[in-house]
């Protein structure tokens, strides 16, 4: 079993965190006279929020199947970024690394802490090269990030690759999940027994539907949760955020619908768009938006759209997305929208006009 206490900083080892009012009392009590609070109520919302939101995080336990000392929720995936890269990751000295074309915030986030970035490119099917992946890696390279199913290219990465490079690779490895509800794979959450050194990744921005409240999820280890939480700000998810995931996550179902809703559609677009002379390719996807390359200028076309008002992302000059359009998966009647501009533009052809 890795020891993934000796990959942890020092200081972060040797640091007492802040201890807040609520941390310090947790019985039963009606007088609170304890953390400057105005008594005058507000729903509520005039006293501090739960520091550790254990009332969520009861409830993804269950649904997730994984234990309440082994999720930690952040302020958004981005938060648990930063978190993880703050406790492992000494600015100047050590690395992370990650697998090109991928979410833009792993850099950004090693970017403002002072960490190097080593990258690996997927290979042109969009998986990662495993043995490029354990070369490239030396002993301060702390993080390494899976992004599966992979954002931009929207396929998942073979269980198998993922699990090799978790059992091979001397470090914490980061699987991120953000859109694992709209994919046919299986989730990373199910290994976490078997590997000390693994961090899952999940959000509510995406499937649950709630990008506006900030919430994301980690999964890992009881050892990495508690560095974690003891590294985080004391009240970094609010109430009426976690108020707003303890309804949501009363109806599961709901969602559940909505997803297969949304992976129909993305079936239906897939068909659409491929019988267009002006897409070139559909990559396979896993996520609620497709990877589309573009039998012409894409830059151009996604001006074109924007004349239109409809905004996709331009990936055109990502690696190994040369000519590529993100394209989310929207309402009916948005998806429509977007068909019907692709066929016009392959009408009347999309030459700029000076
Ligand atoms: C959208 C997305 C997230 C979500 O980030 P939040 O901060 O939770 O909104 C995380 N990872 C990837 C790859 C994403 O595309």
């Amino acid at each position: 079993m890795k020891n993934i206490l000796k990959w942890v900083r020092p200081n972060i080892s040797k640091l007492k965190p802040y201890a807040s009012a609520r941390d310090e009392f947790k019985g039963e009590a009606n007088v609170f006279l304890d953390a400057n609070e105005n008594p005058f109520d507000r729903d509520g919302l005039n006293r501090y929020p739960d520091p550790l939101a254990i009332a969520v995080k009861e409830k993804l336990a269950i649904l997730r199947g994984v234990p309440v000392e082994q999720i930690f929720l952040g302020n958004g995936s981005d938060e648990a970024i930063d978190v993880l890269m703050r406790i492992f990751c000494e600015p100047k000295k050590d690395a992370v690394l990650v697998l090109p074309p991928t979410y833009g915030m792993y850099q950004v986030s090693a970017d403002i802490n002072n960490v190097a970035v080593r990258a690996v490119c997927l290979t042109p099917d969009f998986q990662p090269d495993t043995e490029g992946v354990l070369e490239m890696a030396d002993k301060n390279t702390k993080i390494l990030f899976l992004c599966s199913p992979n954002n931009p290219s929207a396929n998942s990465f073979e269980v198998a690759k993922m699990r090799y490079l978790i059992e091979k690779f001397e470090g914490i490895v980061v699987v991120d999940e953000a859109y694992i509800d709209f994919s046919a794979s299986e989730s990373a959450v199910q290994w976490l027994t078997a590997y000390p050194n693994l961090v899952v990744m999940q959000t509510f921005s995406k499937a649950w539907g709630l990008a506006g409240i900030r919430l994301g999820m980690a999964f890992a280890s009881p050892e990495i949760i508690a560095l974690m939480n003891k590294v985080k700000p004391p009240y970094n998810v609010n109430a009426l955020t976690q108020q707003r995931a303890l309804k949501s996550l009363e109806k599961p179902k709901k969602i559940q619908k909505e997803v297969a809703k949304i992976i129909e559609e993305r079936q239906k677009m897939i068909l659409k768009l491929q019988a267009l002379p002006i897409v070139a390719h559909i990559y396979p996807s896993d996520a609620n938006f497709i990877l589309v390359k573009m039998a012409q200028n894409a830059t151009d076309i996604y001006k074109k759209l924007l004349e239109k008002g409809i905004v996709v992302r331009n990936r055109a000059t990502v690696t190994l997305c040369g000519d590529c359009l993100r394209i989310t998966i929207g309402k009916p009647k948005e998806n429509k929208a977007l068909v019907l501009a692709f066929v016009e533009f392959g009408e009347k052809g999309i030459e700029k006009e000076d």
